[in-house]
């Protein structure tokens, strides 16, 4: 139950409120009493003064020739002031008390000008002030009952506890509330997002505020569930592709097989032809068993990025040379003019790889006896080192070009098997090259195409 964002928040509000409502009261509590207090204080001395000033007038004007200590004596009989009990000690120590309330009491036990002594079942403050009388010596003592001060004050503490509490609980129902409407809309996205299924990953959170966070939260979800369900999607499209490009080399295999073992009195050359086929089949399936592996750990990121200070064009050169064999098959000329780059930081493995597959291509989609032409050279600023290889092929269609760098696109099926003299792949090499060539940064781009050839070309950005 605590552990409930709606409890805990209501709890952290409540004691929050409780220390500031707590802290208020003693505060305020503190403040009346020292008000009162200050209050009462003025009151005694003001009641002194009135006694004092009086007592001098009677002796200025005393007409009797009465002793200092029976004036003193008289005007304590006669002069009452409500509510504030005096009495007068003379140097003498007779003392003189206008009233039974003081009787008895102990006279300043503290030795200090203000105190509070108990009389009876009273409690009362008391001043005390020294006067002359010519040349004797009076110590005035003026007190008043608390009695009425300590019920303001425990009214006080009473009126802030129940006032105290009665703001707690309100606050922490109408808190309690608060909080549970302003998650409301977290709860209820919770709610949506647990009956989204792997399956069914089209389902979107409702975003009611895309301003609030909440809103802005409920956003990112969507747009991670958007990634997720479109690498899934690709997933599944990579699969079902996958295993669509191996059905038809297996299919030819088994044939192939089942045609050779079906008769026994077959020509020798028969089975030469049929295990020609199954030579170049099996072949072709370890290519795009070979291609299908690489991307798929380059999905995963499992493909270690060995990066090494290489110059470009012996990359190239290394790769063109490799193709030269292809290229005889078809009496293809590689007609090969590079400039020297300055040292490139890459991975030699997979930049032999980018340059092999589009050389590959161009020899493989190019006409027999034509010539392919590879040239690379340095910008003018020195900032982009540019590898071009142009080929003398049928050309990729306009509605193609911005197709052939996805996975398994080819351009037309049946042409690729058909002019295949050598391994044709299952449109996957553009794809790996694009890998290589986004990893290293570099960009390779179709740059044109006609029934006369097409150019590739891919531009490394040079770092110095
Ligand atoms: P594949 O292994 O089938 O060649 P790629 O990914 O390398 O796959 O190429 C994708 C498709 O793009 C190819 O099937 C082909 O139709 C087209 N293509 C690629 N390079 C060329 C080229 N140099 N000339 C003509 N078509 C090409």
């Amino acid at each position: 139950m605590f552990s409930s964002i709606r409890t805990k928040l209501t709890l952290w509000y409540l004691s929050l409120l409780t220390l500031v409502i707590a802290g208020f009261g003693v505060v305020a509590y503190e403040l009346t009493i020292r008000t009162l207090d200050r209050d009462l204080h003025s009151r005694l001395e003001a009641t002194a003064r009135l006694f004092i000033s009086d007592l001098v007038a009677d002796r200025d004007e005393d007409d009797e020739n009465l002793s200092h200590d029976e004036m003193v004596a008289r005007n304590v009989d006669e002069l009452q002031v409500h509510d504030f009990p005096f009495a007068v000690v003379s140097k003498t120590g007779n003392f003189k008390a206008a009233s039974n309330d003081l009787q008895g009491m102990e006279l300043n036990p503290a030795g200090v000008p203000l105190w509070d002594v108990s009389v009876g079942n009273d409690r009362y403050r008391v001043f005390e002030s020294e006067f002359t009388l010519g040349n004797d010596k009076y110590v005035l003592v003026v007190a008043h009952s608390l009695a009425e001060q300590t019920g303001l004050e425990n009214g006080l503490i009473v009126v802030f506890l129940i006032s105290g509490a009665a703001v707690l609980i309100i606050s922490a129902i109408g808190g309690y509330f608060l909080v549970r409407r302003s998650i409301e809309p977290i709860v209820a996205m919770s709610r949506e997002a647990s009956g989204i299924s792997p399956d069914e990953l089209r389902t979107r959170l409702t975003v009611r505020n895309d301003r609030d966070e909440v809103g802005r939260l409920g956003m990112i979800i969507n747009s991670l569930l958007d990634r997720l369900s479109s690498s899934l999607e690709q997933q599944r499209r990579f699969v079902a592709d996958a295993s669509h490009e191996l059905r038809t080399p297996l299919a030819i295999l088994r044939g192939e097989a089942e045609v050779a073992l079906a008769h026994n009195d077959r020509p020798a050359e028969d089975y030469r032809t049929s295990l020609g086929i199954l030579h170049d089949e099996s072949i072709h399936m370890a290519k795009i068993v070979d291609d299908l592996f690489t991307l798929a750990r380059a999905d995963a990121g499992q493909i270690q990025f060995h990066a090494k200070s290489l110059y470009l064009e012996e990359i190239v050169e290394e790769a063109v040379r490799s193709i030269r064999v292809l290229a005889a098959k078809k009496d293809i000329t590689i007609e090969c003019a590079l400039e020297h780059c300055v040292p490139y930081e890459g991975d030699e493995s997979l930049l032999r790889r980018l340059f092999l597959n589009l050389l590959d291509n161009a020899v493989k989609y190019s006409r027999p006896h034509s010539t392919v032409i590879v040239s690379g050279k340095l910008s003018v600023d020195k900032r982009v080192y540019l590898v071009n290889i142009a080929d003398s092929g049928l050309g990729i269609p306009e509605s193609d070009r911005d197709k052939i760098f996805e996975r398994f696109y080819r351009v037309d099926k049946a042409r690729t098997r058909e002019d295949g003299a050598f391994t044709s792949g299952a449109g996957l090499g553009l794809s790996i090259a694009n890998w290589i060539a986004d990893v290293h940064s570099a960009e390779i781009r179709l740059t044109s195409s006609s029934e006369s050839g097409s150019i590739f070309a891919v531009s490394f950005p040079i770092l110095s």
